[in-house]
């Protein structure tokens, strides 16, 4: 039987990040995935947020993505668009790239690290004991594993397979998308009628001057709003046709589909994302509308919480305990992410009267400080995990600030390229000692001459010093001395 420290179901934008991460925390890591191939059969999501184009940067790959997409104003709420070029990151933007290319790109990435790739087999059950997990293949095989990661979609085996609930709300609207030709040249847009919201665009466009000018010819991504919840059988053709017939009065002639599916606004959330040996990540642990364009973000900032903790528990320099971090941490965020968009799913509802609150809401997000926070929200620059009261970068993103060393100018991101912890000492060099932890985390004197700004928060005190964990958010702030530094580095990173 084949063995890993850690086994993924799931090679989906999830599955190939934390294998990437665990990856670059030395971790011996195998990757089951049904798929033949990376190939996805339709594009899927639409693109990345500012928060997760910055993680991509952590780990030195956000030029990869960036040189093939769109860059653009993506974010937005409910259909009213929020701006967040004035915002203080290195990319105030969104990046407008389908899935099959999102996931090409990191499959293409940790395609150069030590991971190992099982396709064409599923995962079907596993067994969990005191020391390992069981997990078995659809071909016969088993493998045997420290922990399993349920990377595995919506409709998650590995969370079915550890009962863990998955309680939330049942569809209310239902969607057919699909990429298809079309005999006669569509009227291409939006387009809202009593059912709801629907949409004609092309795979291929370009963003210019902030405008989506669509290639002419071409595959056609159509959008149709059910008048009521469809089932959950995949959908046809003729029933696409008849979609459309029904929102624009013909089909433009569809014909040969490459994918057809259908899309609802179910909304649910695992009740646990740790069950002993058994992790879930990705649409495994939250489902819900792909309005506002959150769910691959989400899966991909729970691999890069959930990577470096599993690293340093399956290498034994951390407690078992840390994993519990993972669900206290991102549970919440994941919360918000369902709440954002069941208000969004009702302020979009075709009626007179929400249409009147949906106007209410755009002149709200026209004013700045609504504008700020609710971008700030949906392209997950305001994240903070609960780690206490303090300053305001405790448990923030740290910014990828320009920093002076005796080596020469550094960006803080570059220090996070091997996914290892980093302290910055921003005051007297030498001034901080952590030889304890010198196998673990480096530490870096430097200087920064500039403001600290945060995302919706504004200006900050500058600190005299920042623990930054492998995942770039902030675990402990110094004041000039070193108060909390030990505990900080043992509860992060272990015991000395
Ligand atoms: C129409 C639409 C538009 C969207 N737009 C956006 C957007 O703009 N931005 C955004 O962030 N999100 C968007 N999303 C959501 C996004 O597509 C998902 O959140 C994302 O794919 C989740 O990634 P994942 O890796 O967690 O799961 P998945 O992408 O579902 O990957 C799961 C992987 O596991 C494999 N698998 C499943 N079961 C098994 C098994 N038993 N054994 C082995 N392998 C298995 C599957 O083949 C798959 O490769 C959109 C979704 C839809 C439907």
């Amino acid at each position: 039987m084949a063995e890993h420290a850690v086994v993924i179901a799931g090679a989906g934008p999830t599955g190939l990040m934390l294998a990437g991460e665990l990856a670059l925390g030395g971790v011996d890591v195998g990757v089951v995935e049904q798929r033949a191939s990376q190939d996805l059969p339709g594009s899927r999501a639409g693109g990345l947020h500012s928060r997760t184009i910055e993680v991509l940067d952590q780990r030195g790959i956000a030029d990869r993505f960036l040189s093939e997409g769109q860059v653009a104003q993506v974010a937005g709420f409910a259909g009213v668009s929020l701006d967040i070029s004035d915002f203080p990151t290195r990319h105030p933007y969104g990046l407008g790239l389908w899935q099959n290319h999102i996931e090409r790109i990191l499959a293409g990435w940790v395609g150069e690290l030590a991971v190992t790739i099982y396709r064409r087999r599923q995962v079907t059950g596993f067994a969990q004991g005191d020391s390992g997990v069981d997990v078995e293949l659809s071909d016969g095989q088993s493998l045997r594993a420290e922990y399993l990661v349920g990377c595995d979609g919506g409709r998650s085996l590995v969370r079915k397979a550890a009962g863990i609930e998955f309680p939330g709300w049942d569809p209310t609207t239902s969607s057919l998308l699909a990429e298809v030709e079309m005999a006669e040249e569509p009227e291409l847009g939006m387009r809202r009628n009593a059912f709801g919201i629907h949409s004609l665009g092309k795979v291929e466009y370009e963003i210019r001057d902030g405008e989506v000018v669509y290639t002419d010819g071409g595959t056609v991504r159509v959008m149709v709003t059910e008048p009521d919840v469809g089932p959950t059988s995949e959908p046809t053709l003729r029933q696409l046709s008849e979609g459309l017939i029904a929102v624009y009065g013909t089909d433009y002639g569809i014909h040969s589909p490459t994918w057809i599916t259908r899309f609802t606004d179910m909304t649910r959330q695992a009740a646990a994302y740790r069950q002993g040996r058994i992790l879930l990540a990705g649409d495994a642990a939250h489902v819900h509308s792909p309005v506002g364009g959150q769910g691959l973000n989400t899966g991909v900032q729970d691999a890069v919480n959930l990577g470096w903790k599993l690293a340093q528990v399956v290498q034994r320099t951390a407690p078992e305990s840390l994993l519990d971090t993972y669900h206290a941490e991102r549970h919440p965020v994941a919360a918000r992410v369902l709440r954002n968009t069941m208000a969004q799913v009702a302020l979009m509802r075709a009626d007179d009267r929400i249409e009147a609150l949906r106007d209410t809401v755009s002149d709200l997000l026209s004013m700045d400080e609504p504008r700020r926070r609710f971008a700030a929200m949906m392209s997950g620059l305001d994240i903070q995990y609960d780690l206490g009261e303090g300053h305001p970068l405790l448990g923030r993103r740290m910014p990828d600030l320009d920093l002076v060393t005796a080596n020469g100018p550094l960006r803080v991101f570059a220090l996070l390229h091997d996914a290892r912890p980093v302290l910055l000492n921003l005051g007297e060099p030498g001034g901080l000692d952590i030889t304890p932890w010198a196998d673990r985390a480096q530490l870096i004197d430097a200087k920064y001459v500039g403001d600290w700004e945060l995302p919706a928060l504004g200006q900050v005190a500058a600190p005299a010093a920042v623990l930054i964990r492998p995942d770039g958010y902030v675990a402990w702030v110094g004041d000039g001395t070193d108060t909390g530094l030990r505990d900080a580095l043992t509860t992060w990173f272990g015991s000395p």
